[in-house]
Formats: structure tokens, sequence, C-alpha cells
């Protein structure tokens, strides 16, 4: 795999200061350096970022004097500077500034040559000016900062035959030339490499798989005990209703009065119509993640469904002492679904009437261009400004749940519904003041017309 080109141009020893390791170097076998590698490399797959750190500092070791770790980027395909090292204190950090992530200079070029052809670039004699050839006729900063006078680039090819990126290997501590066994032996060690680092790779994305399988067991079981608890609540007080009238028409029937029975009656509806309410969002909910049952298009009116969606609220707003006042236009018509319109005013009247704190609400629709806009006021206890963007997702909510009632998934019914009529949806809101949702809906989607 190795392209040698040997160059002409020498460089004076006395350049590159004193040369401490040569004797050293010209001993060392290559099994040993293989198996210094090795145990510097030993069981780093568990983690990545580690990996990468070792590795440069294990070339850098086996190889003299610096390495610097390249890495394509997996969903951008971005050349990165993932590692460098350098033995000595001040020269470590100049590399590691010189070769720091986001520093493309060398890697624009050269680095990209290299792993594009999958072939090595090897040159004993090595200045920076050779570099011109690659760059454009300019030599990259970090080469001319850095007196390297051995160079070489090994691409880290995978089993399978990617090319993950390359190492960068250099020497400037020591006169010695790279040879031959240095290119053999850092194409050896690149390719070893390439392997450690796609185990690591799948070790690290098992992990992430593992922990959004966590998540999302986690949710779901979230999910499951807020609805059993949820739906618990209106069932509990619909029997406990139930039983009293049951045991009054048995022990005192005198008692079962038109007016001793009304409120009883009202109140079961009402919990039946919040029963109701919960099963709906269960639906949408389902129905939003399989992605089931398209936009079912046709002209409607939302002024009327407001109008509907008011009265079956009318008790509820009653119970809390808030009023619900109508603003604006009384019929706007356009082409949406019926369904959706009145799934997302009920969660945000549902939401005005149980967060208004007793306040008046205004709901208003009016018309902007070929826009319908409906907007729904409550003068409650608001939505600190760090919690208005999550209260759209998933079991999301601003606050603790204090006793109050819901499933956390209204606001992203809302919100998914209306994206799927190509509207939008913002709050505004003050802590203490209330808070204002405005939706804003074409008249005439462009989806109605396919
Ligand atoms: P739920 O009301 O079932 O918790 P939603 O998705 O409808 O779920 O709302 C998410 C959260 O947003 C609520 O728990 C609440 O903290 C906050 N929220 C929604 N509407 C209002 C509102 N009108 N005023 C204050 N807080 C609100």
């Amino acid at each position: 795999m190795s392209d040698s080109h040997h160059i002409d141009d020498t460089v004076p020893a006395a350049d590159f200061g004193l040369d401490d390791r040569s004797e050293e170097l010209s001993e060392r076998t290559e099994a040993d350096a293989q198996v210094r590698f090795y145990r510097a490399m030993a069981a780093t797959e568990a983690d990545y970022g580690e990996l990468l750190e070792r590795l440069a500092r294990a070339v850098a070791e086996v190889i003299y004097d610096l390495c610097v770790v390249y890495l394509v980027d997996e969903d951008s395909d971005e050349l990165n500077c993932a590692a460098a090292f350098h033995p000595h204190g001040p020269t470590k950090e100049a590399i590691r500034q010189n070769f720091a992530p986001g520093n493309t200079g060398m890697a624009k070029g050269l680095i990209r040559r290299v792993i594009a052809q999958r072939t090595s670039y090897f040159r004993p004699r090595w200045r920076p000016s050779l570099l011109q050839a690659y760059h454009r006729g300019e030599t990259p900063r970090e080469a001319l900062d850095i007196a390297i006078h051995s160079l070489m680039v090994v691409p880290l090819v995978s089993t399978d035959g990617d090319c993950l990126g390359a190492l960068l290997v250099g020497r400037h501590n020591t006169v010695l030339s790279y040879d031959e066994t240095d290119l053999a032996l850092t194409e050896w060690i690149a390719s070893h490499a390439a392997m450690k680092l796609e185990t690591a790779r799948l070790y690290r994305d098992l992990r992430q798989a593992n922990q959004q399988l966590d998540a999302a067991v986690q949710a779901r079981d979230t999910f499951i005990s807020i609805a059993s608890h949820e739906l618990r609540t209106p069932l509990s007080t619909l029997k406990l209703h139930a039983q009293m009238l049951h045991r009054t028409a048995c022990n005192k029937p005198e008692r079962i009065t038109a007016e001793a029975v009304r409120p009883k009656l009202e109140s079961m509806d009402h919990q039946v119509d919040y029963l109701d309410r919960l099963v709906d969002q269960l639906l949408d909910v389902s129905r939003i993640i399989e992605g089931g049952l398209g936009v079912r298009w046709q002209p409607c009116d939302l002024g009327s469904v407001l109008r509907e969606v008011m009265k079956r609220f009318a008790y509820e707003a009653d119970q809390v002492g808030s009023t619900v006042h109508r603003q604006g236009l009384d019929s706007l018509v356009g082409t949406w679904d019926r369904e959706r319109l009145d799934h997302i005013a009920t969660n945000l009247l549902s939401n005005a009437i149980k967060y208004g704190q007793g306040n008046p609400i205004e709901v208003r629709l009016e018309q902007q261009g070929a826009q319908a806009i409906l907007q729904v006021v409550d003068h409650g206890q608001g939505i600190p400004q760090e919690a208005q963007d999550r209260i759209f997702e998933r079991f999301e909510r601003a606050v603790d749940r204090r006793g109050q009632k819901g499933l956390g998934l209204g606001l992203w019914i809302v919100r998914e519904y209306v994206e799927s009529l190509e509207g939008s949806i913002e709050v505004v809101s003050e802590l203490g003041e209330g808070s204002s949702f405005t939706i804003r809906l074409p008249l005439e989607p462009r989806g109605a017309d396919q």
C-alpha cells in the first residue's frame, strides 16, 4: 500500500536540535514496537474519546515524535483533527493548538488526498514548502510552525474498505529520518487502529442505542403511570356518585328528588366528558405516532367549532369561576379537518380553564390575509420562560404536577395537529400574568388540493 517518494531535498540535522533518541531508535525492533503499541492500546474500545488520545500517544511513542489523528466525520463527511500528541510539554501544547479540532489547514489538502486515494504519503526528508503542491501554492500555517523534517501520512482503512481518517506522523526531535521499516510499522499500526476504531464505534453506537431504548422504556412507564392515575380519578368520582345514589334509592327513596339528583348527575356527566377527553388524547397520540389516518380535508367553520367547544366547557369554567368571552369573528370558513380543529380548541380551552386561576378567558378569532388567527388567552399562573418550548413536547409540564390533572400530552397533540394543517403555534406568557396561545392556520392549505 505504500507509495514511497524519496525526494532530493536534504534538511541539515542542525536545524532540528539534538539527536537524543537516534541510538534507541535504530536498535528498536519492529516486534518490540508492535508489542508496545498493543500494550498502549489495550482495553481502549470502551471509551471512544480515550481511544483517540491513546492512539495519538501510542503512535508518537512508538514511531517518534509527534502524531495527529484525523477522522472523517460519520455524518457530515468533514475531516476533523481528533487527537494529537507530542512527548514534550511546550511542543505538545503548540501541537494541540495547531492541530486543534476545526483547524483544517492541512486536512483540506494533503490529508484529504491520502484519504481519497487510500495511499500513504511518505517523505523521509520533508519541508513545509512541499505541501504547496496540495494546497494551491500555499503552505498551511501549522506546517510552518512545527519544524518537521520527516513526515508520513497513513490512511486508516477499515476491514470493509472504508477510510475512517489518517494518521500524520512527523519527526523533529531526532535527526533520523523515517525509513521503509517505519512506514511498514505505521501502516501496520494504522490497520490495527482502524479495527479498534470500528469496534469502539460499534460499542459506542450500541451504548447510545441502549440509552435511547432505556429512555423510551422510561417514557412509556411514566406515561402508563400518569395515564392510569388520570383515568382512575374520574372513575372513582363516578363510582362514588353512583354508590351514593344507589344507597339513597335503597334506604331513603323519598330523598331521590329531581333537585337532589340533578347536581350529582351533572357532575357524573362532567366526569364522563373528562374521561372521554382523556381517551381522545390517548387515541390522538397513537394515531399521531403511527402516522395513521391522514387529514380529512373538508370545508369547516372554525367559528362554529369554537361555539361547540365552549358550550362543552361551560360547566367546567363555571366550576372554577372563569367566564369565557368570544371576541372577533363569529364565523370563518377554511379547508381543514373538523375533528382536528375540535381537538385543538378543546386542549387549549381546557388548559386555559385548568391553569387560569378562575380569571376571565378570551377566545379570539380573526382573519389576516389568507390566514385564520385563533387566540386563547388566560390571566392565570403563566408559564416560566425556560419551559415555553418544552411544554409542546410529550409528557412535558412546565411545573410539577401539584395535583393538577392531565397527561402532559395536550399541547403536543395541538402542535402536531396544527402542523398537519400547515399552521403554526406560539405562546406568549408571563409568570403570574397569564398565557396567550396563538394559532395561525392557512385558510386553503396546499395539502388540501392534493
Ligand atoms: P397537561 O395540561 O395535561 O399537563 P399539556 O400538554 O396540555 O399537558 O400542557 C403542558 C404543560 O404546559 C402543562 O402541564 C402546564 O405546565 C403548561 N401549560 C399549558 N397551558 C397552560 C396555560 N394556559 N397556563 C399555564 N401553563 C400552561
